[in-house]
């Protein structure tokens, strides 16, 4: 963004965004991050299919899912859905 650009926080509610959301980094739109137990998580990929941001990847030389907290929203829907209970919705 430049310093000519308005943030999010400036559009009105309604507004349009004039950037395709992978120029739009919407991170700081969260007030709760999702945190992974890592002993938790058996890799079953539900959180990346459910997350509305893609914000949660698959890293197959990692063999791990990664958050990308650039555009994760913080809208808790991973936690929800994950079997396991291995995401917890922490405060920023
Ligand atoms: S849904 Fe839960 S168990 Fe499955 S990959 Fe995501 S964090 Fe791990
Ligand atoms: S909190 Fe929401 S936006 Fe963030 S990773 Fe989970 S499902 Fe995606």
């Amino acid at each position: 963004m430049t310093s000519q650009e308005k943030s999010w926080k400036e559009i009105s509610p309604a507004g349009v965004c004039w950037k395709p959301s992978t120029e739009f980094l919407t991170g700081d739109w969260k007030t709760y991050k999702p945190i992974r137990d890592l002993e938790k998580c058996t890799r079953c990929l539900f959180c990346v299919l459910f997350c509305p941001d893609g914000a949660i990847h698959w890293k197959p030389e990692k063999e791990d899912i990664e958050f990308d907290y650039n555009f994760c929203k913080g809208c808790g829907i991973c936690a929800n859905e994950c079997p396991t209970k291995a995401i917890e919705m922490k405060l920023e």
